[in-house]
């Protein structure tokens, strides 16, 4: 065999989130795996996405004996819902196991990959391009693509799609095999980046001119979201009338410009593809589904993906036992629709009860009920903690 054509059990496609994640895990287990990513290492480190790893992660973490090396940032005890510039604060902390931390998916992922690569030696390969999959009924799968030095060949037991929406994973499987469910929102969030800290309680802001929210990202950084249309861009946007909106939103007038960056539009939509696996190619995170912001579970999301493909991988490979893996799909499915339908829950709530005019002020008014049941109503409130912490 030619030094480009090696053998391990798992390739594993994207070092995000959730293939790093999968990735420390084998290794913590004594399974060789290696990671394929078309980024380099640098650009990896800087990207901002998420900022919260909900309680079920932080426990996913503490078993498998990564929490103090992979999680930092404090606890995520509250969340400020705030109607026309009333703020109410809901308290997330209510069950008994660790809370939720406000750690970003930036440090997450930096702790991750020194962990993985410079304390474990794992291998993840950076600026690979052209990848592509064979996974023919009853063949090992092979993985082939080229780098710097040419093109290369990997032949494994298992190959893992970890590289989101755009990766070449999901494409790799034959038309007809995976059903698209989805549902598009009809509005967007334009999302910035501020050198300001959020001062007191996160925010979710309801208001009559659209939906508006300020987030953590670090002790000195916060992400601001404002709803837009699906059609706006950069150029409708200048700084000024951004933060005008944003105090306007926030019922905030307090507040003072400072520059903003990483300015992008997110549309909201929501996507499962069912089965989250084929042969021998499993899907995790983004690649399997896409949930809209508003309820914070993307990230979170991958994370139980992995754990418990992590979980099958051991069984298999270690133990030679596959009926967890064979049941992937089948484990995370329910999981799964259960955060799809409490992210409608919280993009519907958070946006009809604001501005009547996208869906008519019978919608406002319930949404506006629905919220209200969160303060008044102990076991509104319970659940809607359990979701917060994905203790569902
Ligand atoms: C603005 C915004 C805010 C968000 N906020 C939250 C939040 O508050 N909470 C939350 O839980 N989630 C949030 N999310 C969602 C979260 O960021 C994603 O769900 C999460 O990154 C999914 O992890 P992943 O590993 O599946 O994908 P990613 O983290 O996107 O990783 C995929 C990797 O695959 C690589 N890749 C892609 N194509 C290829 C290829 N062809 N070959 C090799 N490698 C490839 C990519 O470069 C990337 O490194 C947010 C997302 C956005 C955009």
């Amino acid at each position: 065999m030619s030094s480009n054509h090696e053998k391990t059990n798992i390739v594993i496609i994207g070092a995000g989130a959730s293939g790093l994640t999968l990735a420390t895990f084998l290794h913590k287990s004594g399974i060789p795996c290696v990671v394929l990513e078309k980024r380099n290492r640098s650009y990896i480190e800087v990207r901002q996405r998420a900022g919260v790893v909900e309680a079920r992660g932080v426990r996913m973490f503490e078993r498998w004996g990564l929490a103090d090396k992979l999680l930092g940032g404090p606890v995520a005890a509250t969340i400020e819902y705030r109607l026309n510039g009333v703020g109410r604060v809901f308290e997330i902390a209510g069950d008994h196991g660790s809370p939720s931390r406000f750690c970003t998916q930036q440090m997450l992922v930096n702790n991750l990959l020194r962990e993985l690569i410079d304390s474990m030696g794992g291998d993840v390969r950076f600026d690979v391009d052209s990848i592509t999959i064979q996974n023919e009924e009853g063949q090992r799968p092979n993985v082939s693509y080229t780098d710097a030095n040419g093109a290369h060949e990997l032949t494994c037991d298992y190959v893992v799609g970890c590289d989101a929406d755009h990766g070449v994973s999901r494409t790799s499987i034959p038309d007809g095999v995976l059903t698209r469910y989805s549902h598009e929102f009809g509005y967007a969030w334009l999302a910035v980046l501020v050198e300001a800290p959020v001062k007191g309680h996160p925010i979710m802001a309801v208001s009559d001119r659209g939906f508006a929210a300020q987030l953590p990202r670090g002790p000195q950084r916060s992400r601001y979201y404002l709803q837009c249309a699906l059609s706006d861009t950069a150029e409708d946007w200048p700084d000024e009338r951004i933060w005008n909106e944003i105090r306007l939103r926030t019922g905030d007038q307090a507040l003072v410009n400072v520059q903003v960056h990483d300015k992008f539009f997110v549309p909201l939509r929501s996507v499962v593809y069912e089965p989250m696996q084929y042969r021998n190619l499993f899907l995790a995170g983004d690649a399997a589904h896409l949930v809209p912001p508003t309820g914070a579970k993307g990230m979170n999301l991958a994370l139980h993906d992995v754990d418990v493909l992590a979980q099958g991988f051991v069984r298999a490979i270690a133990e030679g036992d596959t009926t967890e893996l064979l049941r992937y799909s089948e484990t995370c499915l329910p999981d799964l629709w259960k955060y799809q339908e409490f992210s409608v829950w919280m993009t519907d709530t958070m946006h009809d009860a604001g501005n009547a005019r996208q869906h008519g002020v019978f919608r406002q008014r319930t949404a506006r009920a629905r919220l209200d049941a969160l303060f008044s109503s102990p076991a509104a409130g319970q659940l809607h903690g359990d979701y917060l912490r994905g203790t569902v």
